[in-house]
């Protein structure tokens, strides 16, 4: 059994009544039932507003994947939680960074660039094209599938280059979006998703729900969570597995571990 982790900041929810409308038990709770339908998956919730911001390191150690909605408060997540969310991907943790959270703290540290794109409010038409046949992430969908509304986001989209695109997005007024993307980092896999608007019923529609399902398992580790991601031991010349002699002068201690 897959454990999912919803992370939601759960704001708008709170002060827009439209948000409210579409999401009643907000935008995580939405997802979460999505991903249940899934024999293989049990999610749970965690939101900005709980202790830690819902995200413990005992919560943390206990996620094979964590989902990432957020918008307006991307700076009220503490540093202490990025920092544990970023050791777990790179231990191996997948992670599903979705629509706005282009802009989170997470995304942004573990993609190493801005992550800025052009985007326009204008509830447009979206057209969500399949360009990775076969890829799990897809499996399911058809060849291409519509949103009735949503906002626009365009390239130029600053993200290093995907190891995969899955999905790319046309919209209405012309532009397009490469809209559902993999990475690699350290052991844990990442895929970046676009639909999401908080204004549109986009985690109600069976397409996005299934590309979400399907993403959850695609990023489940294969392997146990590699927890001492930052150790630097040093290899003593009487470890090394041919016989070597030592040479030149020596900075460091035997068996000292390295400096970060
Ligand atoms: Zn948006």
């Amino acid at each position: 059994m897959i454990r999912a982790v919803v992370w939601n900041e759960n704001v708008h929810e709170q002060t827009n009544e439209a948000v409210a409308a579409i999401y009643p038990d907000g935008i995580h709770n939405c997802i979460a039932q999505a991903l249940d339908a899934d024999t293989g998956i049990a999610s749970t919730t965690a939101t900005l507003q709980e202790a830690e911001n819902g995200l413990s390191a005992a919560r943390i150690d206990q996620t094979d994947v964590l989902l990432w909605w957020g918008h307006a408060a991307h700076g009220e997540v503490a540093d202490v939680v990025v920092d544990r969310v970023a050791d777990a991907v790179w231990g191996g943790m997948g992670l599903i960074i979705l629509h706005s959270a282009h802009f989170s703290k997470i995304f942004k540290r573990l993609m190493g660039t801005p992550c800025n794109l052009t985007w326009r409010e204008a509830g447009e038409r979206e057209r969500i094209w399949v360009t990775a046949r076969g890829h799990p992430i897809a499996r399911g969908l058809p060849e291409h599938f519509d949103l009735e509304s949503e906002e626009m986001y365009g390239e130029p989209f600053a993200v290093p280059e995907p190891l995969e695109t899955v999905f790319i997005s046309w919209f209405q007024g012309g532009e397009v979006f490469r809209s559902g993307l993999t990475y690699r980092r350290g052991a844990g896999r990442i895929f970046y998703f676009r639909p999401g608007h908080e204004t549109c019923p986009t985690y109600h529609d069976e397409n996005i729900r299934r590309v979400l399902v399907n993403a959850v398992h695609w990023a489940n580790p294969a392997a146990a969570r590699i927890t001492n991601v930052h150790y630097a031991p040093s290899r003593d010349v009487s470890d090394a597995l041919e016989p070597i002699s030592e040479r030149g002068p020596k900075l460091h201690a035997p068996g000292e571990e390295g400096l970060r």
